[in-house]
């Protein structure tokens, strides 16, 4: 729903509008700045590594502190340099030389005029959960397809699964071909809802978020798994046993699709 439209002036001055206006009002006073596709690329990369690294200091800190293990899925494994750092150069090289490039091919087209007005709260939290319902269906499909075709498992996929206990920066360690299929996703699910551009900025960091806990190989009494009731959503300990079984649990985030299919596999949490 477009929210600049003269007829949903009521609805927009809701006190959901006016909560986050302040915010709204002040990404868009920084406009050119936030739609340079520079910021597009340097947002995505550090919002990224920012989710990423208290896990890398947990993991540091897990040999010294026996307390972390009992959070940690697989208690004896913790990343040695020589797994993290070519992780991290794959997401830095994979910015640089393929997100970058189509980023500045999108901006080429011109700047899209954002509205004056911020989104409505309850908009705001209705569209990113359709994103991320989207997202999770679109995954699912695409991911069953890329472990049932052998050559596509051993071309695009078969590099994010060299881990087979995951960690945080292990996230991003994908091909080419996977990472732009997901940036792919996100862009048609956000233009599919017509959502507000401080909903598309909200989606994309719930988005990285939720796929870095899924790797970050840490359950937490706060995880998202607990947090979201029956079971809906798989989270860490679902995402884990995909990569050590390969098998079963599909869907990135939620349980519904792996359930249909008959491909979830119960991760029984401590
Ligand atoms: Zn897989
Ligand atoms: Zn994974």
């Amino acid at each position: 729903m477009s929210s600049h439209n003269a007829s949903e002036l009521p609805i927009l001055c809701s006190s959901g509008q006016l909560l986050l206006q302040p915010l709204w009002d002040r990404v868009r006073a920084r406009e050119a700045l936030t739609q340079s596709p520079l910021f597009a690329v340097l947002f995505s990369i550090t919002t990224y590594v920012g989710f990423c690294l208290p896990f890398v200091v947990l993991d540091v800190l897990c040999p010294w502190v026996p307390a972390l293990r009992r959070y940690k899925i697989h208690p004896d494994f913790s990343p040695t340099a020589r797994q993290l750092l070519p992780c991290l150069g794959q997401t830095l090289y994979q910015h640089v030389v393929f997100v970058f490039p189509l980023t500045l091919l999108y901006w080429a087209r011109g700047p899209a005029p954002w509205p004056r007005e911020a989104p409505e709260l309850l908009q705001l939290a209705r569209h990113v959960v359709g994103c991320l319902l989207l997202f999770d269906a679109e995954f699912f499909a695409w991911h069953v397809l890329h472990h049932k075709v052998p050559w596509l498992y051993r071309t695009f996929h078969k590099m994010h699964h060299q881990n087979t206990a995951s960690f945080a920066l292990a996230t991003q360690y994908m091909s080419a071909w996977e990472l732009l299929s997901l940036g792919f996703f996100d862009m048609v699910n956000v233009t599919l809802l017509q959502c507000h551009p401080l909903t598309v900025l909200v989606f994309h960091v719930f988005n990285i978020w939720l796929s870095v806990e899924d790797h970050s190989g840490y359950d937490f009494p706060w995880s998202t798994h607990r947090l979201v009731p029956f079971g809906w959503y798989g989270g860490v300990r679902h995402h884990d046993l995909h990569h050590s079984q390969f098998n079963c649990n599909f869907a990135p985030y939620f349980t519904h699709w792996d359930k249909l299919l008959g491909t979830l596999r119960s991760a029984h949490a401590k």
